[in-house]
């Protein structure tokens, strides 16, 4: 196991000893259960760490970081304002998301609940990429991260990948002083 992939295994480790409910990780289980063998077989799809987070659902949503994190007052969207931002709404309602939806439906399909995606993604590397790049866009407007200009929150594993936690070491991060990671 190389170190990155040893990272993001410390962090699922993390997620799961952290979760004040077991139900979100359900939701997860709940998806893959019935395509299992296909997942463990696959011979396509990394599992990235923003794919990760909207499987799971912890991470950069509202509901997360007010519920279980305790980051944020509401679990409101920050994007559109609906009351609870999941990643089942980023997926299937957030209208500030609609571009990119059109553009995930265009490859896997209009099914958006969980476990047809991951059926999708499971069916092909091309549906796999586009369900990756679509959660790549999310982190692109992520509360916190580099493209808002906010950085209160970008050194957070929980809203950062360990390399994107790197870059904003380096960056002028309110969060770490700046400091220059090793
Ligand atoms: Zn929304």
């Amino acid at each position: 196991m190389d170190i990155r992939a040893q990272a993001q295994r410390a962090l699922m480790i993390k997620w799961e000893e952290s979760l004040g409910s077991p139900a979100a990780i359900t939701v997860t289980v709940d998806a893959i259960r019935p395509h299992l063998s296909r997942w463990v077989q696959r011979r396509h799809g990394v599992l990235t760490f923003r794919l990760t987070q909207v499987l799971t659902g912890h991470g950069c949503f509202g509901k997360y970081l007010h519920q279980i994190a305790r980051r944020e007052a509401t679990p409101a969207c920050h994007e559109c304002g609906a009351p609870i931002d999941t990643a089942r709404h980023t997926l299937e309602e957030c209208a500030a998301w609609d571009p990119q939806r059109r553009a995930l439906v265009a490859v896997i399909g209009g099914d958006l609940a969980l476990s047809s995606v991951v059926r999708s993604m499971l069916g092909s590397a091309r549906s796999w990429s586009a369900v990756a790049s679509f959660c790549e866009e999310r982190r692109r407007s992520a509360r916190g991260c580099m493209a808002d200009g906010k950085f209160s929150l970008y050194c957070d594993p929980l809203l950062c990948s360990p390399a994107e936690a790197r870059v904003g070491l380096r960056e002028a991060c309110p969060g770490t002083g700046g400091v220059t990671s090793g």
